[in-house]
């Protein structure tokens, strides 16, 4: 790498140190990987974690993913991602959504979900986990077994393909890491950051908030029988319930200007 490349990189870390706001909490934070590498490591990772399953492309479940997709998307308000939907054909109780808008549903989430109001909550989570660079966090502290910026440029460049050590990283960094056997949950605070972002979200694309506390009232009943993977990764249910009841109020007038005109409550999965 050109040592011009190198500078830039670290200059374009600087700014985006200096000026990062997380959208609706307003918490600063310290953002020292560029969101073009993000991004890039987002696509990336996406076409890896596509590979030798089914995604579904006919049927209402990816008819549904796509319409909630398009809303979330909207209100999320980045012109700089390449927004992606995936249902993916597998019993799992989860759901992702890289840097950059690469978006994974597990068909096995449908039951908790339950409706199109359950499915923009949980996608206005985990994009809020995106928008809020909480991937990036992550990257940030493991970024000298990375190679720093420049190993990371390598490896989206083509020079270098990861090795099983930085495969593991970048992939846990980006809440993918149960599939890589590397798991580095979230903190409390990101968990508790992507909730209230993603109710915020659901309200401004129109869908009523309520539904957030009732996905984990049903996340919760379901824990007994499935794996839980996606919720040994997330805070204890009754404290995120808390938290979005604190934010509701806001959340309802949000919805109230721009509530979608059908019946986005109708069960669609599950009982
Ligand atoms: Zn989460």
């Amino acid at each position: 790498m050109h040592i011009r490349t190198l500078a830039a990189l670290a200059s374009a870390a600087l700014i985006a140190a200096a000026c990062v706001k997380v959208p609706y909490t307003g918490r600063k934070q310290l953002n020292v990987i560029p969101d073009k590498l993000m991004n890039g490591l987002g696509k990336q990772s996406y076409s890896g974690m596509l590979q030798g399953v089914t995604v579904k492309k006919k049927g209402s479940e990816s008819a549904v993913l796509t319409r909630v997709g398009r809303e979330i998307s909207r209100v999320a308000n980045k012109p700089d991602f390449d927004w992606q939907f995936a249902m993916i054909e597998d019993p799992a109780l989860n759901a992702w959504c890289l840097p950059g808008g690469y978006i994974g549903f597990y068909t096995g989430i449908l039951p908790v979900l339950k409706n199109e109001a359950g499915m923009a909550f949980v996608m206005g989570h985990e994009v809020g986990h995106a928008t809020a660079r909480h991937g990036s966090e992550r990257l940030s502290q493991n970024l000298a077994v990375m190679g720093g910026l420049a190993g990371i440029n390598l490896i989206l460049s083509g020079n270098k393909k990861m090795n099983d050590q930085q495969r593991g990283i970048v992939m846990g960094a980006l809440g993918l890491g149960a599939q890589y056997g590397v798991m580095l949950p979230f903190s409390r605070a990101h968990e508790t950051e992507a909730d209230v972002i993603g109710t915020m979200y659901m309200a401004n694309a129109g869908y009523p908030p309520a539904e957030g506390i009732k996905v984990w009232e049903r996340m919760a009943e379901q824990a007994g029988a499935q794996p839980p993977e996606f919720m040994s990764t997330h805070p204890a249910h009754d404290r995120r319930q808390a938290n979005i009841r604190e934010w509701l109020p806001q959340a309802r007038k949000r919805y109230e200007r721009n509530r979608i005109d059908r019946d986005t409550l109708e069960t669609l999965w599950g009982r």
